[in-house]
């Protein structure tokens, strides 16, 4: 059997379905703009309110805005993306031995890099040829497991341990190297968007690239956005609903984007140690970060850590961490002590 499912928008739709129900706003409160598209494979939304001086600015026009938007993300891509055979990353996957990237591109890689050291190598952007074996890179779908000669062959041509960067200039020690940004490129989008609204003066928003969330200040009528932690589980969509303040959260989950052959189910992130997808029973990893990159990269990262270990390194790294396990039939929650803060009501 083959199936492949990508349900991110039941997340982010369920989000504010719940976030408008709450928020029954006073009649002369300002309005949320929003605006919609299409970038590095998914949607984005982003929503914002403006002040009464705001309004009248042409610069702030809803147009403007959204022009902005989309040059911005058309950047991100041209910068970051494995689907663009031109941009830098793809650039660099081609070239033999080092190519100099914007600060953008070196920055995010450097966050990377630091996330394979501290993640023990779980989180490891050079999987890249071990995404596309397994048919999750931009040419194949999912639908068949690859032997092991090839698992093998292409666990050798992995490892951060063979990137370097010197200033803007990203350095490989293999010509074979392969840089996939997916885990984390959604995240810096965000940020970049982020920061673009807080430049123009505009300090109430909430950002969403795929799932991959930045909010600041509040809407109309000084009410918090309230953001629901999905329950995959048919009928029972809200896990928790939560405010987090002026953050970023990011949700890595295997429910979301996978393959089943043979009633396996094998997930998009793979575990760098076996070159095979991930096997264990988390459901998902939501993280809390100011930085969205940051919160992005933490998901990816203790999701192939897995429940315990994964936890263990939230918990020593203070990290706001919340998991969803699954145990039989049940779906069990754990959170470290960090993420306490955010719950918007307590469980019955
Ligand atoms: P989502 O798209 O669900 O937000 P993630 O942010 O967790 O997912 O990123 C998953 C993507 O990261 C995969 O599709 C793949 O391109 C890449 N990836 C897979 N395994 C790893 C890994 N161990 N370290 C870094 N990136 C990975
Ligand atoms: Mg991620």
């Amino acid at each position: 059997m083959l199936k492949l499912l990508l349900q991110r928008l039941a997340f982010i739709g369920l989000a504010f379905i719940v976030s408008s129900l709450l928020s029954s706003c006073a009649k002369n409160d300002p309005k949320i703009e929003q605006i919609k598209g299409q970038t590095m494979g998914t949607y984005y939304q982003v929503k914002y309110v403006l002040s009464d001086a705001q309004k009248n600015n042409s610069e702030l026009s809803i147009d403007n805005i959204q022009a902005q938007i989309d040059s911005r993300l058309e950047l991100v891509n041209d910068q970051m993306s494995t689907y663009r055979p031109n941009s830098e990353l793809s650039r660099f996957n081609q070239a033999e031995k080092s190519l100099v990237v914007s600060d953008a591109t070196s920055s995010v890689v450097e966050v990377a890099l630091s996330l394979f050291k501290e993640s023990g190598g779980a989180y490891d952007i050079t999987v890249g040829p071990l995404v596309n074996l397994w048919g999750f890179g931009p040419d194949k779908k999912p639908n068949k497991v690859p032997s092991d000669a090839l698992i093998a062959a292409k666990r050798k041509i992995v490892g951060s341990q063979y990137l370097s960067i010197e200033g803007n200039r990203l350095i490989k020690s293999i010509p074979e190297l392969y840089l996939d940004l997916s885990s984390i490129a959604k995240g810096y989008g965000v940020d970049f968007i982020a920061d673009y609204l807080q430049e123009l003066g505009i300090s109430n928003y909430l950002v969403d690239i795929g799932g991959e969330l930045r909010v600041h200040g509040y809407k109309p009528g000084k009410k918090p956005w309230t953001l629901a932690i999905e329950r995959p589980v048919a009928g029972q969509n809200v896990q928790r609903l939560i405010h987090i303040g002026d953050n970023a959260i990011a949700t890595s989950g295997d429910y979301r984007n996978y393959f089943e052959s043979d009633g396996i189910r094998y997930s998009h992130t793979i575990d760098p140690k076996t070159g095979k997808p991930i096997s264990h029973k988390l459901v998902s990893v939501t993280v809390i970060h100011k930085s969205s990159m940051v919160a992005d990269g933490l998901a990816t990262a203790i999701t192939v850590l897995g429940p315990t270990a994964g936890f263990a390194f939230a918990q020593k790294q203070q990290i706001p961490v919340f998991l969803l396990v699954k145990k039989g039939d049940e779906i069990i929650e754990h959170y470290t002590p960090d993420f306490e803060p955010y719950f918007f009501e307590k469980k019955e």
